[in-house]
């Protein structure tokens, strides 16, 4: 089998700035309008270490009661700003998705920083989510470190597939970000680093991906990369 790993934010879609737009109304919830100025990446980065940072930033104590309720209250303010904000599904993804959705020979799950309640309003709004396992891959609600989340997909691969049809030489991490392709290495995998994010193709390209592509327009070129098996 092929297992593909998407992340989300600048690989598959752009919420045009609703996530963002989500933890800051969440902060400001918080901090009761503080203002001290908030400056932190986002970029390949997973939620949870986003809101520590937060949270450090307006010295407020960081623990799982308080991750948990910061979370439901961003999730609601998501849910709002998605409907108001200009995103939208990035050139290809979804005859890509649909593609390989429709393979018996392709797995496909998610590895990104999202928290998976945000992974899947964010998929759920575009009407991508219908393509994914939501038990099948990483999340950034339990660790900060991105690379610690591609190795609990990694795990979840194993536990709902049968082993042996997890093949290094086929598992492939997608995403936009230096971050992706470190997290990808991380499992031994290849990666397929897409420049519709923060980072240009030159950028990119200094990560020495397996693939790098400016967008999923060349579907197939792109399906290339996992010929039919069997
Ligand atoms: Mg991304």
């Amino acid at each position: 089998m092929h297992v593909c790993l998407f992340d989300i934010d600048g690989t598959l879609l752009n919420t045009g700035g609703a996530g963002a737009l989500a933890m800051e109304r969440a902060v400001g919830e918080l901090t009761d309008g503080s203002d001290r100025p908030l400056d932190i990446p986002y970029a390949g980065r997973t939620d949870r270490a986003i809101v520590a940072d937060i949270f450090r930033h307006y010295e407020l104590d960081f623990g799982d009661a308080a991750l948990r309720n910061f979370l439901g209250r961003y999730v609601e303010h998501l849910d709002e700003m998605l409907g108001q904000s200009p995103g939208l599904v990035l050139p290809g993804v979804e005859r890509l998705l649909a593609h390989l959705h429709q393979r018996e020979d392709v797995i496909l799950g998610l590895l990104t920083g999202n928290f998976i309640e945000g992974a899947r309003l964010k998929l759920r709004h575009y009407h991508l989510d219908a393509y994914f396992d939501f038990a099948l891959g990483g999340f950034g609600d339990t660790h900060a470190d991105r690379d610690e989340v591609a190795r609990v997909a990694f795990n979840t691969l194993k536990a709902h597939r049968h082993p042996e049809q997890i093949d290094l030489r086929r598992l492939w991490v997608i995403g936009d970000t230096p971050a992706d392709v470190k997290c990808g290495r991380a499992i031994g995998a290849k990666v397929v680093a897409v420049a519709t994010g923060v980072y240009s193709s030159d950028q990119l390209a200094e990560h020495a991906p397996d693939y790098l592509a400016e967008d999923f327009e060349a579907v197939d070129e792109l399906l290339e990369l996992w010929p039919a098996i069997g």
